[in-house]
């Protein structure tokens, strides 16, 4: 919920930027973003939330770009080719590929470090969105660097070395082998990934947690455990979420969903987490990011090298398995990720609603699914009624706006 491009999910292409991605996108696939909340009553609440939401487009639309400049410029001055050059010069034959893609994903990290500063602590306090300090943020951002360099080094090593031994058909491998890799981090994540940033404990509330084993077991979800987390040391935005596949599945609740909700509220988000486990979800966005990444992987292969000859003089860029090209497969790769963003948002915001109605179903209580949207709206700084283009571009949830509103209209 707290990162709120669930559609950044497009793992298209093999490339560097997908594998960047996938760490990121991981957790997003077990995770479920709540929007946030409307309340008419209180204007000025929703001027912030307005003003909140306009700079969080903005810093998206500035780091996008930002992104898009840096692997420009890099790839203009050559600088990828000095640094696979000079690692070859000094670097064992066998340990030069890893040591370019840390080298290269450092630099890309701190570059992006002071827009990820100012839109990830300084905007987030100055609207009260959060109590971390600066130094607990850095702490934060460097374990996820470092947890991002342990798993994308290794599959990106990998990547190159299959694309130049099988430069025909390394698009059919790496997409068979994406596969599995995707539903094992699924299942690893809770277990090893997100204890990294947050405590998970049992839920101390016997009663909340009673209820809520209860409702899942009703409707055929066997839950392993039932865990709060403490989404405060980072937010005071809310969340719950399914986390794992098979035997690690397990629902958390943040405490600061537990601590802001009435019980009949936390009921809700339950039931709409619920609706995301009995429709299967998981799967179907397993199976998209499955989908993405053959088209992604498929398309790259065509146009890569193409792309490659026009540039070459520019860039110094050769194949695709020279890890030297690994800006231009991140370029190429990021601006198919964003043609794919308004398809994959447009389809998770139809199972959203789909789980919105399963949620009110099996609550019989529209209210308490009102009251959890306006205080989603409020906790999470939510704008109600967002423009178009950030509702098909961005969101992966229908508005605060929608959602009450489709509510309202319900039979009491
Ligand atoms: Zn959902």
């Amino acid at each position: 919920m707290r990162r709120s491009f669930l559609s950044s999910l497009a793992v298209v292409g093999g490339g560097t930027r997908a594998m960047r991605w996938l760490p990121a996108t991981v957790p997003k696939l077990v995770r479920d973003e709540p929007a946030a909340r409307f309340d008419p009553s209180e204007p000025d609440a929703i001027e912030k939330a307005v003003r909140y939401s306009r700079l969080r487009e903005r810093l998206w639309l500035i780091s996008t770009a930002w992104g898009f400049a840096l692997d420009g410029f890099s790839l203009a001055s050559r600088t990828p080719r000095t640094l696979a050059d000079t690692i070859r010069a000094v670097v064992q034959p066998k340990f030069q590929t890893p040591v370019f893609v840390l080298a290269w994903s450092m630099q890309d990290w701190l570059l992006r470090l002071p827009l990820a500063y100012y839109g990830g602590y300084v905007v987030e306090r100055r609207f009260g969105l959060t109590n971390q300090t600066r130094r607990g943020w850095l702490v934060d951002s460097l374990k996820g660097f470092g947890v991002g360099a342990a798993i994308n080094t290794p599959l990106t090593t990998g990547f190159l070395s299959i694309a130049r031994r099988y430069p025909q058909r390394w698009w059919i491998i790496v997409s068979a082998i994406a596969l599995p890799i995707t539903v094992l981090f699924a299942g690893l994540y809770p277990v090893l990934i997100a204890p990294i940033f947050n405590k998970y404990e049992p839920l101390e509330d016997d009663a909340l947690a009673r209820r809520v084993r209860e409702m899942s077991e009703a409707e055929g979800v066997h839950v392993s455990r039932v865990m709060r987390m403490d989404m405060s040391r980072q937010t005071k935005k809310a969340n719950a979420f399914f986390a794992g596949v098979g035997r690690s599945k397990r629902i958390v609740l943040a405490d600061t969903l537990i601590d802001q909700f009435t019980p009949e509220e936390v009921e809700t988000v339950v039931a709409h987490e619920l609706a995301h486990q009995v429709h299967r979800d998981t799967w179907k966005l397993i199976r998209l990011s499955g989908v993405a990444t053959v088209s992604g992987a498929w398309l790259l292969h065509k146009v890569f090298p193409a792309i490659v000859r026009r540039t070459r003089p520019l860039t110094g860029a050769s194949t695709l398995g020279d890890p030297a090209s690994l800006p231009l497969v991140s370029l190429v790769t990021g601006v198919f990720g964003l043609l794919a963003m308004p398809l994959v948002n447009g389809y998770i915001r139809r199972m959203e609603r789909s789980a919105d109605r399963y949620a009110v179903r099996l609550t019989r209580d529209p209210q308490s699914f009102i009251g959890a949207m306006r205080r989603l709206q409020q906790t999470n700084l939510a704008d109600p009624d967002p423009p178009a283009w950030v509702r098909v571009l961005l969101h992966s949830h229908p508005s605060i706006g929608e959602r009450i509103r489709w509510a309202e209209k319900l039979p009491k």
